[in-house]
């Protein structure tokens, strides 16, 4: 168990992370910690992120009733309580403006496509929460239909929440929601988002528990189902993830059960075996198949 001290210096130093990386600007931005079973330990009211000491914290109760600091706790103080009050395995709570995720949050995009691996075995995806005044209660209500099945969210024409079983876990979530942000933003510009097929999908869910990543929800078996229950004002049960039908782009080897290698391209064209292709006439190729094409190629070249 990490001594009120250390969290303290913790709070600082993720501060100070988030503004370097222009996270947060001006006084934006709020981060808590639990401290023990029924106090937290949260950023004050109007501090600059980058620029804060480990006196300047407040200590409140679970009810937001502050029991030491000199300074008056987060404004949005409101939304972490309720994180908390949904979520007793979460510790540590993170808000910040970063700004590629956010612009998607103003878009009104959802980062729910499959496109990274790692995301989907981390985050899963990251939904909208619907716009709330910041500051107000509006904004945990929002915030509450999303927090039961995401660690991790944009908050409409707002920013990003993000949630961990530790200080620097939900750090870091944020950091990959900017970082997925910046490549959904990149892979949009050049015109082509090529997403990962639903078994993989579904074989990199699987991969979470090989990995001992605790996911607060699995990725949804019918998104258009569930997209229809939240859009009646039901509470998320599972994570929407957009992904195309069929097999192939498989990134990762089977890690249950260990059949034989896959074949390779060379030994599938001899075999005669067909490549797959998708219904857009696309080919289909693994990782490997790729990489013994460029192989060839690069030998035929020397
Ligand atoms: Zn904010």
């Amino acid at each position: 168990m990490n001594t009120e001290s250390q969290l303290r210096a913790d709070i600082v130093e993720v501060g100070r992370r988030m503004y370097a990386r222009g996270y947060t600007a001006s006084n934006d931005g709020n981060i808590s910690v639990r401290l023990g079973s029924d106090r937290l330990l949260m950023t004050p009211k109007s501090v600059c992120k980058g620029f804060m000491t480990p006196d300047m914290m407040c200590v409140t109760d679970l009810e937001g009733r502050k029991l030491q600091g000199d300074r008056d706790p987060s404004s949005e103080m409101l939304m972490h309580l309720e994180v908390y009050r949904q979520r007793p395995d979460v510790q540590a709570v993170v808000h910040a403006h970063p700004p590629i995720a956010t612009g998607f949050a103003v878009a009104g995009i959802p980062l729910d496509r499959a496109v990274l691996a790692e995301v989907l075995t981390t985050l899963g995806s990251i939904p909208i929460a619907e716009y709330a005044t910041p500051s107000t209660k509006e904004l945990p209500e929002a915030v509450r239909k999303y927090i039961k099945a995401h660690d991790g969210m944009l908050l409409a024409n707002h920013g990003a929440l993000t949630s961990g079983g530790d200080l620097y876990a939900a750090y870091y979530k944020m950091e990959t929601i900017e970082h997925f942000a910046k490549i959904s933003l990149v892979a949009r510009l050049l015109g082509r988002e090529n997403l990962i097929a639903r078994d993989e999908v579904d074989r990199l869910q699987g991969l979470r528990g090989s990995y001992g990543i605790k996911a607060p929800a699995p990725i949804c078996a019918d998104p258009s189902e569930a997209l229809a229950l939240l859009d009646a004002g039901n509470p998320a049960l599972c994570q929407v993830v957009q992904a195309p039908d069929g097999d192939g782009q498989r990134l990762v080897p089977d890690v249950i059960g260990s059949g034989p290698p896959l074949p390779t391209s060379s030994s599938r064209a001899s075999a005669g075996v067909p490549q797959r292709s998708g219904t857009t006439g696309e080919i289909r190729l693994t990782y490997r198949e790729l990489s013994d094409l460029i192989e060839d190629a690069v030998r035929s070249l020397r």
